[in-house]
């Protein structure tokens, strides 16, 4: 037995989703560089794992990594 918890990381199609709710995530993000929130996003991709979804994707003013957590409580 071991508590070790293996997290399987699925990519999924971020462009696969309406339009208007990929321009809402790529607008409402948070910047840990600049410590911002709502400067945007480019090249975003779309994880899933067992129990979250999340983009990453490059902030529109410093480009360093940014991730968005998305809640997927309607199934
Ligand atoms: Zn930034």
């Amino acid at each position: 037995m071991s508590d070790f918890l293996e997290e399987e990381v699925i990519e999924r199609d971020f462009f696969s989703r309406p339009l208007e709710v990929q321009e809402d995530l790529l607008q409402q993000t948070w910047c840990n560089n600049c410590a911002e929130v709502d400067l945007g996003m480019k090249n975003p991709k779309e994880y899933e794992s067992k129990d979250r979804v999340w983009i990453e994707g490059e902030c529109l003013k410093c480009g360093q990594s940014t991730v968005t957590e998305i809640d997927e409580s309607e199934e």
